[in-house]
């Protein structure tokens, strides 16, 4: 079957309307979830997403497809908690296969500190019923017996932490089951439509200007991840994010070596082996804010390096494809979401590295604050206004980043 027609079968092409109730900005797996709840729990369904490329063009489709729940805060954990919950539904939810599947993560750590984190992080997780357990190094290898406890002989390994919940599910699929589902209740998507501008006048947004025309809405939402500041400032104001690229790279498909997802807490790499047999690999933000997607080799070889130093097999694999893609990151490494200071203009930004398994409950939370005007108590904590009332939620050891 062409491309075309799989096109014309799952994205209703449908002009773009001079007015809308809510414009989302961004066609990635948030901006989806948003007008996909705003439309299936509360009925509106005069919303358009614009998107200026294709549907997942953004970190949404360059993900490496990690869902849990295991936090370091009290304000994230019952968060991921909750969006993990929707998600072991959302294939029947949204009549779409996510590919969904749970397979446990195995955080491994080499240095007293990082059992230390581990530890208080398991005695908080537990405590809003969010399962994880201290394992031994034997218990690390029960687990997965192709880790190297020497840690290539550099870094051995202390033990672990093991989060049974942890799981995957296949990015484009989730993209476009969200974009589907939407599509049906009458939400308009558009591919092709940059936001170039948008219509603020005494403190009110009023609309946006696109590469199509303007367009009236009494909401936009900004979903746009990795240039959040730019649209952002359409609006008027600075957000605390910078902008840093996060890669990932394949190996050729391998036989099964893996289950579920391999870190390290130390070493700031991970592993998991996709549905194909690929080994997925990726590892911290680079230090250094662009806009650029590309990919570097210094990557590569460094993340190499550090996935065989606790997978020794990952040594046999050749690697066959890699990329990168931009994340929003805040100062506390917590996302912000909700309505700013200029009226009529909401924010799902501060996407960082865990936006993808957030998406969920961020479209199901700000679905209802734009709905009804109260803000979901689990989106609360996040609002863009706690830099301000200095009340950040820093979570950077959850976020792997440092
Ligand atoms: C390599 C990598 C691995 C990751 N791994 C994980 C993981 O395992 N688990 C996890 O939870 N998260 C992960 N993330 C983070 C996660 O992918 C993102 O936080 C999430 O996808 C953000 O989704 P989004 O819909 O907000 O933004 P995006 O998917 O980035 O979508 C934003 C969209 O906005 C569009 N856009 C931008 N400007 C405009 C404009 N002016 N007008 C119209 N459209 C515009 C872009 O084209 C883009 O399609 C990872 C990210 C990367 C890069």
């Amino acid at each position: 079957m062409s491309g075309l027609l799989r096109r014309r079968e799952f994205l209703r092409r449908v002009p773009l309307e001079p007015r809308y109730d809510v414009v989302v900005i961004g066609g990635g797996v948030v901006g989806l979830s948003i007008a996909y709840n705003l439309a299936a729990r509360h009925g509106i369904r005069r919303v358009a997403v614009l998107e200026r490329a294709y549907l997942g063009a953004g970190a949404s489709g360059r993900n490496t497809q990690v869902v849990r729940a295991n936090y370091n805060t009290p304000e994230t954990v019952p968060l991921y908690k909750a969006s993990l919950e929707l998600w072991r539904t959302l294939s029947q939810e949204l009549d779409f296969n996510i590919q969904f599947s749970t397979q446990g993560e195995l955080d491994l750590v080499h240095t007293r500190d990082a059992l230390e984190v581990e530890r208080d992080k398991a005695l908080l997780d537990a405590a809003y019923g969010v399962p994880m357990e201290i394992l031994t190094p034997d218990e690390v290898l029960e687990r997965c017996p192709h880790v190297d406890l020497t840690g290539g002989g550099e870094l051995p390994v202390l033990g672990a932490s093991y989060h049974p919940p942890g799981s995957f599910a296949r990015h484009d699929s989730v993209v476009w089951a969200y974009a589907t589902a939407a599509t049906r209740l009458g939400v308009h998507i558009h591919e092709g439509v940059e936001v170039v501008g948008l219509d603020v006048a005494g403190g009110r947004c009023r609309g946006v200007l696109t590469s199509a025309g303007p367009v009236a809405a009494g909401e936009v939402v900004s979903a746009v991840a990795g240039w959040s500041s730019v649209v952002a400032r359409m609006a008027g104001l600075k957000l605390p994010i910078s902008t840093h690229p996060l890669q990932a790279f394949v190996t050729e498909p391998v036989k099964h070596v893996i289950d579920g997802l391999v870190s390290s807490m130390d070493l700031y790499v991970y592993v998991s082996q996709t549905a194909r047999g690929e080994l997925l690999v990726g590892a911290e933000i680079l230090p250094y804010t662009t806009y650029s997607q590309r990919s570097t080799f210094d990557f590569l070889a460094e993340a190499a390096k550090r996935v065989i130093m606790i997978l020794p097999i990952a040594a046999t694999a050749r690697a066959m494809r890699q990329w990168a893609g931009l994340c929003d990151m805040t100062p506390d490494s917590s996302p912000i979401l909700g309505r700013t200071e200029v009226e009529g203009f909401t924010l799902a930004a501060g996407m960082g590295t865990w936006g993808f398994k957030g998406a969920p409950i961020f479209g199901l939370g700000l679905a209802e604050e734009i709905a009804t005007g109260r803000t979901h108590p689990l989106l609360a904590p996040f609002s863009p206004d706690r830099f301000a009332r200095d009340r950040m939620v820093p979570d950077a050891a959850s976020a792997g980043t440092h």
